[in-house]
């Protein structure tokens, strides 16, 4: 037995099991090995079917006699029914699948331990719907002689996420023949004294403890992953992740950069001509970039700052520098629309300077691309704007110094890869790479940033510009609706501008669910009918979506109808109502950023968020959280915590790493604690070349080499 081997070594796994695991991902003896338990059963304490609780689970002994199968009518599939009878009285046990099976296990005369969850029959009396049985001794014997048959069998039992139709019986077989065959052999990734340091165990240890817990397992520990068994295999994963991250950083540290002298009176003279002045945060970042580019290495850094702390007046001092010093910058938006939002706030900042700037986007008609392609080619555009194609689809760039990424949040570390060159193994020391500047729009919670941004450095733009009016937040229910318009309809006389966001573009039949394009047509024709109605989502073309946007940036659209297309970047300080339908459908951090479409100028801005009266109020409480705060990292924590951290990580094609034992929302605490001691432990043996750090190089080399894009481990 190797870690390496396909499952379809195990016994009980033929083709059809071997293929239900891989579909889980599940397709080497190593998988199924860390393969966790998602709960655990205890089975220690045995009880009485007169002690049961109506609805709780328990553990009987007894015996099972008048086994009947009936055919169910009208309906495929027979009913097993027997009956279970211990000391204390009798309850009927059912089965509707595997019926044939379990008529033929009961045939043996035996004393039964049963598990299940106990309920009130029909026809009044207990029954246990589909029991887990196990035959525990010879079917005679007295009360005395049952406890202690029974004694052998409680245990704390795992629960395993099945894959496909294998019973949990037939999965707990297979996953304690790899454990038994394969946890002792299993090397732990730990130096041992970071190990000894953390007081954890060995690995092989941990694997048995999780997958079969001693009889003096404390159960909620077990349940909540927090045994020394789970924080072992948990820190094992962020500790070796952590280390592949700092690799990561030390190799880009290395990579071979260009030294952009500083340029500060020209950033200088650029600040002056702002009609605002820069607050003291951009500053500040602005000043670390300036370093960073000055450095003869590669730079990769993110600018992480909250919805409106102006990251484009940053970015664009960056580019001066860079331009400064005699080399070209590409500047990435992913949308279109976006890209052509950057260009005009660029470009007079651009010409005020004599920098040639260019748009180049897909929609640029050939001819015109093809002069902007040559402009970029020859060295005469020095600085272009576009969406990220512009790297993609492999322009020309005469002398590329700084490629700046708007919207990073939405790139994983694979993506990253892509923009950064990669981690190409020849001529890396030689070929000097443009520095890199991360803008990220969406605060990420500080554990999401240590993973997926861990390998980067970071500058906090965490200060919005003065004058800035916190945007009122109301939550309210559809009944409100009527009087919101009034609001709506008193502020664009006024002169302001609103938006109204749906989660959908068209009716959808399944879901009774208010759209986009119909109400649009409503809304113009009615409570809008004075105004005008324009309307954007992602299914009309670039061209289409432009011109509408174009129409309200001009102010000649008063309310715009969209769907989340709307979500990133677009800035139109005039609009000062944001309204989202279906409000509980959204994240809350997808909520903050839609919120951040208001608020841009001076004015007083207000965001309501509408939610459906027959939602729960434990959603309408969810949405609370925007009532209270404008603090974009503080509403991206509770989201992280109601929903999870996918939306961060996206897929697996995002490069996301997936863990099997590692939960970034429960285990922050071990992350805070795996980095510290990853960044120690490379302190002192920076090249993994030490004996104790071997395991650990073949694990990162193994698992997380290709995610990270390491060219080399050490
Ligand atoms: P974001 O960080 O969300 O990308 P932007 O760069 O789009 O923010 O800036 C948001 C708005 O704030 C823009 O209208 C910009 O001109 C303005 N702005 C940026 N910096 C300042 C400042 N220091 N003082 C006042 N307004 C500013
Ligand atoms: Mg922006």
């Amino acid at each position: 037995m190797q870690l390496e081997d396909s499952v379809q070594f195990l016994k009980g796994v033929g083709p059809r099991r071997g293929e239900m695991l891989e579909k889980a991902g599940l397709r080497t003896l190593e998988d199924l090995l860390f393969h966790l338990p998602f709960r655990y059963e205890d089975r220690r304490t045995i009880t009485t079917l007169q002690a049961a609780r109506l609805g709780g689970e328990v553990n009987v002994v007894g015996r099972i006699g008048g086994v009947r199968e009936h055919r169910r009518q009208g309906r495929r599939g027979a009913l097993l029914r027997a009956l279970l009878t211990d000391e204390s009285g009798w309850a009927e046990l059912l089965w509707f699948h595997q019926t044939g099976y379990f008529k033929e296990r009961l045939n043996e005369e035996a004393l039964w331990l049963v598990h299940g969850r106990v309920e009130a029959a029909p026809r009044g009396g207990l029954q246990i719907v589909h029991p887990e049985i196990e035959a525990i001794g010879p079917g005679a014997g007295s009360a005395g002689d049952v406890r202690a048959a029974a004694a052998g069998f409680a245990r704390v039992l795992p629960v395993y996420q099945k894959p496909g139709e294998i019973p949990i019986a037939a999965m707990r077989r297979i996953v304690t023949q790899v454990v038994e065959g394969l946890a002792a052999s299993a090397r732990s990734v730990l130096p041992e004294p970071v190990r000894a340091r953390a007081s954890l165990m060995p690995v092989a240890e941990a694997l048995r403890y999780v997958h079969a817990p001693p009889g003096d397992a404390d159960i909620t520990l077990l349940a909540e992953s927090a045994s020394t068994a789970h924080r072992t295999l948990i820190f094992e994963e962020l500790f070796a992740l952590q280390i592949g991250m700092t690799l990561r950083k030390a190799e880009r540290s290395r990579q071979v950069g260009i030294a952009m002298a500083r340029s500060d009176e020209r950033i200088r003279a650029y600040f002056e001509r702002l009609p605002f002045v820069p607050t003291q945060a951009q500053r500040r970042v602005v000043n670390e970039i300036a370093a960073d580019m000055a450095r003869p290495q590669q730079m990769s850094r993110l600018v992480h700052g909250d919805v409106g702390s102006g990251k484009t007046v940053v970015a664009f001092a960056a580019a001066l520098q860079a331009i400064a010093a005699g080399y070209q910058v590409a500047v990435m938006a992913p949308t279109e629309l976006l890209a052509e939002q950057h260009f005009a706030t660029m470009r007079p900042w651009a010409e005020a300077d004599g920098i040639e700037i260019r748009l180049l986007t897909g929609s640029l008609r050939s001819a015109a691309a093809r002069e902007v392609r040559e402009a970029v080619a020859s060295g005469h555009a020095q600085l272009v704007v576009g969406t990220h194609a512009l790297i993609q689809q492999s322009t020309e760039f005469a002398r590329l110094g700084l490629a700046i990424v708007d919207e990073q949040h939405r790139f994983g570390v694979l993506q990253r890869a892509a923009i950064h060159g990669g981690a190409s193994s020849s001529g890396e020391q030689t070929v000097p790479r443009a520095d890199t500047l991360l803008l990220s729009a969406t605060p990420i919670p500080r554990t999401l940033s240590l993973t997926l941004y861990g390998d980067l450095d970071v500058s906090f733009l965490d200060e919005l510009p003065a004058g800035r009016r916190p945007v009122t937040t109301r939550v309210i229910r559809t009944a409100a609706r009527e009087r919101l318009h009034e609001r709506m309809a008193a502020a664009i006389r006024e002169g302001r501008q609103c938006y109204i966001v749906y989660p959908l573009v068209e009716e959808s039949e399944a879901m009774d669910l208010a759209d986009a394009t119909s109400m649009a047509e409503q809304l113009q024709a009615g409570a809008f009918r004075e105004f005008r109605v324009g309307l954007v989502h992602g299914r009309m073309k670039a061209a289409e979506k432009d011109a509408v946007m174009r129409r309200f940036k001009a102010g000649d659209v008063h309310v715009l109808v969209a769907t989340t297309v709307i979500e990133v970047g677009i800035d139109v300080p005039n609009a000062t109502i944001m309204v989202v339908e279906h409000a509980e459908r959204f994240g809350l951090a997808q909520l903050h950023q839609l919120r951040g479409r208001v608020g841009r100028g001076s004015l007083d801005s207000f965001c309501c968020l509408v939610a459906d009266v027959g939602q729960s109020a434990d959603s309408f409480e969810r949405l609370r959280v925007m009532e209270s705060t404008n603090d974009g990292f503080e509403i991206a924590e509770a989201d992280l915590k109601l929903r999870g951290p996918g939306e961060y990580l996206g897929t697996r094609q995002s490069g996301a790493p997936a863990f099997r034992a590692a939960n970034l929302v429960r285990d922050a605490d071990l992350l805070t604690l795996a980095r510290n001691e990853a960044l120690a432990w490379l302190e002192q043996d920076p090249t993994l070349a030490k004996p104790e750090s071997a395991e650990l190089r073949r694990a990162i080399e193994r698992r997380w080499s290709s995610v990270l894009g390491l060219a080399e481990v050490g």
